[in-house]
């Protein structure tokens, strides 16, 4: 594959927490001029046939892909898996797992808010596309509906923060597990947003055995990742000879994130091609 253009490589539809169902946001994508993107909604494939469609149609390249939640110790870690069988048992298992987990999980928070706010399931229900991956962005957005915040930013600082007390964790693997999962179903994981507070990346002797097994790379180009972060991450690129990616992690209206913000190199979007064996691109 020759990449002509700007390659974005992290975005959300409303398959999960984005704003745009799959091909308006693959339109969005052509209008600000991308040569490609990925879809990588949280947890789910379910976006990968419509968005290719519309790929096609709009004469855009896409990397159908997902961003997977996984967890290590008390740390909430995302990777980005790209170009797997979204058929293949194992991720098929693990993310039907999280997504019914999710909304165990969902409940349980929306009856703690509800001793102290009006607020109720149905609200967070008619904020989500059906079979969507439901998280805090769906509680932020029945929020706003009901006049209790402003927006998502402010649902998150204050009620859906966790210091908060009404925060419940949700199930997720390893993302040993995860990198496996990937790797197993012919595909290429990247750890998204690594460095989103500079003293919680993973230790290194972790990270270590996630390139044992087979990480491809880091997404150091992200707006949450920080400046300290982003250098240290780099470095570790350099050291595990793993490919630094940038994305904008675009959600639509739900983050200030815009798309195309930060690109990956085509050099690497290449080499990420290459390295799959899961799944084809649809080339623009
Ligand atoms: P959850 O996985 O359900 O715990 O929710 C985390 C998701 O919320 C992440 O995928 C983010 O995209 C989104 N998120 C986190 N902080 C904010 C924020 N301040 N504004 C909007 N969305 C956010
Ligand atoms: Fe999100
Ligand atoms: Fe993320
Ligand atoms: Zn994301």
């Amino acid at each position: 594959m020759q990449v002509r253009g700007p390659f974005d490589l992290h975005t959300h539809s409303s398959v999960s927490d984005g704003t745009e169902v799959p091909a308006d946001l693959v339109a969005s994508a052509a209008a600000a001029g991308l040569a490609g993107i990925a879809l990588t909604d949280h947890d789910s494939t379910a976006g990968w046939e419509s968005a290719s469609a519309a790929a096609r149609e709009h004469g855009v390249s896409l990397l159908p892909g997902m961003e997977l939640s996984t967890r290590h110790g008390w740390q909430s870690v995302h990777l980005l898996g790209y170009l797997f069988d979204p058929a293949d048992a194992g991720i098929l298992a693990e993310t039907e797992r999280i997504r019914h987990d999710r909304i165990t999980r969902a409940e349980t928070m929306v009856a703690r808010i509800g001793h102290d706010y009006e607020l109720e399931w149905d609200d967070v229900l008619a904020q989500t596309t059906p079979d969507a991956t439901i998280g805090r962005p769906h509680i932020a957005d029945a929020l706003v509906a009901k006049g209790h915040v402003q927006d998502r930013g402010e649902a998150f600082a204050t009620i859906l923060h966790w210091r908060a007390g009404y925060y419940e964790p949700h199930y997720a693997p390893e993302p040993l597990e995860g990198v496996r999962l990937v790797r197993a179903a012919g595909g290429v994981p990247v750890i998204a947003h690594p460095a989103v507070s500079s003293d919680r990346i993973l230790p290194e002797d972790y990270l270590r055995r996630l390139v044992d097994a087979g990480l491809f790379g880091l997404e150091v180009h992200h707006r949450d990742n920080s400046r300290a972060g982003a250098k240290r991450l780099l470095e570790l690129a350099a050291k595990y000879d793993l490919a630094v990616t940038g994305s904008s992690d675009y959600h639509g209206t739900g983050k200030l994130n815009r798309l195309g913000e930060n690109t990956t190199a085509p050099e690497v979007v290449e080499r990420l091609v290459a390295a799959a064996s899961g799944w084809a691109p649809v080339l623009g």
